[in-house]
């Protein structure tokens, strides 16, 4: 591309990353700034030397920070630790949900991935932490992105921690929540009006200008490093449950990427010897409002039609989802499932895991809740199978999801009479 960035990231001599390659062709590129290739115009995503990727222990992991950058060895950025941007993203708590299981039938464990944990709390710290270490390393000056919210909230902390100019794109319809999330770091936030669609499609044409030459948008032009960070999901479970894999997890799907890097990163494992070879079935989450690759799923069909996104469920509101036909895949080729969930069954899915394990999820945790539940019962997610779901993201960034329908028990004047007189005493 330009002379700002002709610096590849991550080429340094511990890096395991070898290139970026064609999703769709297999064609190969170096490392740097490139999300589609010329070819076929297919997503680009990052190539690994697999005799680097293979030197990387369990001791070392271990011996590592408490944090995403633990598995260095096994990302594209951040190999020297002075380049990192480190905000002690990743190492979330892996919670036990046996009162969950008890509810929905299971006879094997339920555990709940809970990256509401992050310091943004969501799990776009990780992709960010990533993209942010990558673009810095490759010389940008300032970082971008389009986002659903919990990017928006992401990428505006990241860079007021290390003096990053920022400037952030957003629907104008937004939950009040995250757009003060946002603004409060102080960067530029620009509100769309329009559909997060419309806002990805600015930020594309935005990337080829001259004035965004040195910015990098972490889900246009660094997305190969963006997507890379998801892994770290599949990494710290498999960590977390003494080196071995669960059988299936449940995972909520925008674009498809964080459900497709989960199971990258669980056959890196096997591949890297890190863990022993099993089977997992991966399953995946959407809500009825935004449902393009759970629809194509149940057709039957390669084909992802997108759709205008309506719903509570905002954070997973990509009509249009990048990475659909490789969810789609990773899923059938794992013998996983799909499912889609309405706005009281997402409220529903929120009071389940907040009942159940003292976790207040935002929207998309209730998606994943709620579709957890429809897979039980419906037979297509095996409750002998111990399953792990992931949370991505916190009740109190979504408040008005359950606001109306949970309260105080009760209403009382500071007296023993009044708990009487509310049948508490
Ligand atoms: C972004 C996001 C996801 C998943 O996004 P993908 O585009 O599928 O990687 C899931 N949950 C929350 C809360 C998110 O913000
Ligand atoms: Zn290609």
């Amino acid at each position: 591309m330009t002379a700002v960035i002709d610096r590849a990231a991550g080429a340094s001599a511990q890096s395991p990353a070898s290139g970026l390659v064609c999703r769709n062709c297999g064609a190969t590129y170096p490392l740097g700034a490139q999300h589609a290739c010329f070819e076929c115009f297919g997503p680009l995503e990052v190539g690994y030397d697999p005799q680097r990727l293979a030197a990387v222990t369990r001791a070392q992991i271990e011996a590592g920070p408490y944090s995403l950058w633990r598995y260095a060895g096994l990302l594209p950025a951040g190999h020297d630790p002075a380049t990192r941007v480190d905000s002690g993203t990743g190492m979330t708590p892996l919670i036990r949900a046996d009162r969950l299981a008890d509810r929905l039938g299971f006879t094997a464990p339920v555990w709940v991935k809970d990256d509401s944990a992050n310091p943004t709390h969501s799990f776009k710290d990780r992709v960010v932490s990533v993209a942010i270490t990558a673009a810095r390393e490759l010389g940008f000056t300032r970082i971008a992105c389009a986002s659903t919210g919990n990017l928006a909230n992401s990428v505006a902390a990241h860079a007021a921690r290390i003096g990053m100019e920022s400037i952030v794109f957003i629907p104008s319809d937004l939950e009040s929540a995250k757009v003060t999330q946002t603004a409060v770091y102080a960067g530029t936030l620009v509100a769309v009006e329009g559909s997060y669609d419309d806002v990805n499609r600015l930020c594309s044409e935005l990337s080829e200008t001259d004035e965004f030459e040195s910015t990098a948008f972490v889900n246009v032009n660094v997305r190969p490093y963006y997507a890379e960070g998801s892994k770290t999901l599949g990494f710290e479970v498999a960590e977390q449950l003494g080196w071995r894999l669960p059988e299936q997890i449940v995972a909520p799907m925008a674009s498809g990427s964080l459900l497709t890097k989960v199971h990258k990163a669980f056959k890196e494992l096997i591949t890297t010897g890190l863990v022993d070879p099993a089977d997992y079935r991966v399953y995946g989450a959407q809500s009825a409002g935004c449902s393009p690759i759970a629809t194509a799923f149940a057709a039957g069909s390669d084909t992802v039609i997108p759709v205008k996104p309506t719903g509570i469920a905002k954070s997973l509101n990509i009509g249009n989802p990048a990475d659909g036909p490789y969810a789609l895949d990773a899923v059938r080729s794992t013998g996983g499932a799909m499912a889609h969930v309405d706005d009281d069954e997402i409220r529903d899915g929120i009071q389940l895991l907040a009942e159940t394990c003292g976790v207040f999820a935002e929207t998309a945790g209730g998606v994943t809740t709620a579709v957890l539940k429809k897979l039980a019962e419906s037979g297509q997610l095996d409750t002998s199978r111990e399953t792990v779901i992931y949370n991505t993201g916190d009740g109190l960034k979504t408040l008005d999801a359950v606001s109306g329908r949970v309260g105080p028990t009760a209403v009382i004047p500071p007296t023993l009479k009044g708990m009487r007189g509310a049948g508490l005493l």
